[in-house]
């Protein structure tokens, strides 16, 4: 697809620029001093972009001062704020920071309502030269346009146009749409469809690629390098996210992993593919699990999530940590890995699917001990999908995707959920992963 370029602060992407890899601070806004320190590092590491959610009106002061501040120790990165709810806040803010990201699905409770304050929101970004991403996600897509195409990738796809010929009829050109999802073939079919959409209305805006809620660890890398790496090697997407339940500076290394790939400056460790009656044996020699695991789900990705592959076995080498070389052969971590991309791509499935936010400044409780402790207590399970989510705000309206649902309330409580509905309110952290274990369990007899 031939994006048009737009700016962002100093950034510009699309029209054909190398992709801007973006992550988002999990700091509270409030907490001003961890907020700067995390776009230290995220700069240093090499992020393009970066986001920091604005929760309240008053944030918008935090946000601002994290820009000055950051300019002046001569860091240039666009700063984003992220809006939830609050079309006042955006309105506050976007004279402030370079771009400003909105979610259709809940910019205002009331739709014609939505789209005037997103008109006025135009308006004041096109007076202070701020962008605006129009970031819709499979779980919070707003009533009115699931009552009328279903929870589907094309119903994210026909929102995103709604949006996107609402800044084109206000003439409003730097803005740029994300369609993300938990679920790899959902996501990957959204951006598919909405691609098509646009190129036959005549819109060239450019792309932010993403899975949201994938969670951490090589999990997480697998279903955001599989689906990210899918659309890009199409020539799909102009920015990217890589979404980890970890520290932002882990999503940078992942997404600068991805352009440099995309740029042709890395190549794969993979040394042979055999492929027969939709069956692959891969062989590689990596110089890293690290490196095996984002070579293994790009090279084999795209064929898993269209279903030209059915199967796969890994086999060859990687050097670990204290420089011995692991034969993938000798020990069960080939199949498990391979099982794990199998199930990123939703192939086939051999233990529970989790999905859990990133994280941000609406952050309720320890996420990434939540997530280990949840996932600790519940792998034995499969064929369920079990949400960690990050703030009771939020979090059930992301977790559309999910069975069962874990979101932190704050003050040390949890709330647990079966698909949608909330089943048990202020339980303890420390009682809830047993007892969202004994609630799945009794459902499953
Ligand atoms: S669900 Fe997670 S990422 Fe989303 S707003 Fe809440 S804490 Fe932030």
């Amino acid at each position: 697809m031939n994006s048009r370029e737009i700016q962002i602060g100093k950034v510009h992407i699309g029209g054909g620029l190398p992709i801007a890899v973006q992550t988002m601070c999990n700091t509270h806004t409030s907490d001003v001093e961890a907020t700067l320190k995390q776009c230290r590092e995220a700069a240093a590491a090499g992020c393009d972009i970066i986001r920091i959610t604005v929760p309240s009106s008053s944030d918008v002061a935090h946000i601002t001062k994290i820009r000055q501040t950051l300019r002046a120790e001569g860091i240039e990165i666009p700063i984003v704020a992220d809006i939830h709810f609050s079309s006042q806040t955006a309105l506050a803010v976007a004279p402030h920071v370079d771009k400003v990201r909105i979610n259709p699905g809940n910019f205002h409770r009331d739709h014609a309502v939505a789209r005037e304050k997103f008109a006025r929101l135009i308006e004041v970004c096109k007076q202070n030269g701020t962008a605006i991403r129009i970031g819709l996600n499979h779980g919070s897509l707003g009533e009115y346009i699931t009552n009328l195409y279903g929870n589907t990738p094309e119903a994210m796809a026909r929102a995103a146009m709604e949006w996107l010929e609402m800044c084109l009829d206000n003439d409003f050109s730097q803005a740029v749409v994300s369609l993300k999802s938990s679920n790899t073939i959902t996501m990957v079919e959204a951006y598919r469809t909405l691609v098509r959409m646009m190129e036959e209305a005549g819109l060239d805006y450019p792309l932010h690629v993403g899975v949201t809620e994938a969670g951490g660890g090589i999990p997480a890398r697998m279903k955001s390098c599989a689906a990210i790496w899918t659309l890009l090697s199409e020539g799909i997407g102009d920015t990217i996210r890589v979404s980890l339940t970890e520290d932002p500076v882990n999503e940078v290394v992942v997404g600068r992993y991805l352009e440099a790939r995309r740029s042709g400056r890395i190549v794969s460790t993979l040394r042979s593919v055999t492929v027969e009656a939709g069956k692959a044996i891969a062989r590689y020699e990596s110089p890293s699990l690290e490196t095996l695991v984002l070579d293994f789900s790009c090279d084999f990705g795209k064929a898993l999530l269209d279903k030209r592959l059915s199967d796969i076995t890994l086999e060859g080498s990687y050097v670990a940590d204290d420089g011995s070389v692991v034969d993938l052969a000798a020990t069960s971590e080939g199949k498990e890995l391979a099982d794990e991309l199998l199930q990123a791509c939703r192939v086939r499935f051999y233990g529970p699917e989790y999905i859990a936010c990133p994280g941000c400044g609406r952050t309720m409780y320890d996420l990434q001990g939540a997530l280990a402790k949840v996932k600790e207590r519940t792998k034995g399970l499969s064929g369920t999908v079990i949400a960690v989510m990050g703030c009771i705000v939020n979090g059930p309206g992301e977790m559309a995707d999910a069975d069962w649902g874990y979101v932190g309330e704050g003050k040390g409580m949890v709330s647990l959920y079966k698909g949608k509905e909330r089943i048990r309110s202020h339980v303890p952290e420390a009682e809830a992963p047993d007892l969202l274990l004994s609630l799945i369990r009794d459902s499953q007899e």
